[in-house]
């Protein structure tokens, strides 16, 4: 199917309806896009999406295509997921849930070093992956996949950023947690920086 062009703005950017709510994952995105496309935060009205997809592609198209439906608008949407080697790449899609269905950030980042307990560095890898996906209106989409190997730490450090950030040390960081990291630092090289990027090409 043809890509159909995206409605612009006043100043001819493309508005497109982020599709999570999530406030600290909407301010990484917006410094990501927001010279390429103007932002619209999501309806409030639009029900939460059930993420029953088997992959963090089918989930971000979910959330992107059930937005992008709501609005007739192009929405953006993002999964994310933290692979640990140890134990075969989970958690995987389930990771917001690794601690049960209504686990905070804290105790899932208990889960992950739990899992870990007594296991050397060596054996620590893992790496978080993305896709950020763009659906419009006519159906047509644009998909990115962006990653980022690490390993987990021993304790959590660090006060930035979110989610498993204080565990999560990439390995171009020179032993530093993403938790430890500005901002900007974090999304030069984290999979949603990559994913984003990769997005903003496809634009
Ligand atoms: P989501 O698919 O982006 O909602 O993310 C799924 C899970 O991964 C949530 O539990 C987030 O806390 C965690 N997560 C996503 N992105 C990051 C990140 O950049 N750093 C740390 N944790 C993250």
């Amino acid at each position: 199917m043809p890509a159909s062009p995206i409605e612009g703005n006043a100043a001819g950017l493309p508005v497109v309806v982020m599709a999570s709510a999530n406030p600290d994952k909407v301010a990484e995105i917006a410094l990501l896009m927001e010279d390429v496309v103007d932002i619209a935060p999501r309806p409030p009205e639009v029900p939460d999406v059930i993420e029953d997809a088997d992959t963090l592609e089918g989930n971000a198209r979910l959330k992107a295509v059930a937005i992008s439906s709501a609005t007739g608008r192009a929405a953006i949407a993002d999964d994310t997921g933290l692979e640990i080697d140890h134990i075969d790449g989970a958690p995987g899609v389930y990771t917001a849930r690794f601690a049960g269905e209504h686990a905070t950030y804290a105790d899932n980042v208990a889960k992950a070093l739990e899992v870990l307990d007594g296991v050397p560095k060596a054996g620590r890898t893992a790496r978080f992956r993305t896709v950020a996906l763009l659906s419009r209106p006519d159906g047509s989409e644009l998909v990115a996949h962006g990653v980022v190997e690490g390993t987990i730490a021993i304790e959590p450090r660090g006060e930035s950023g979110f989610g498993y950030d204080p565990i999560f040390i990439p390995a171009d960081s020179g032993g530093l947690t993403f938790a430890e990291m500005s901002a900007d630092a974090k999304h030069r090289i984290s999979h949603r920086g990559r994913a984003f990027r990769a997005l903003r090409e496809l634009l």
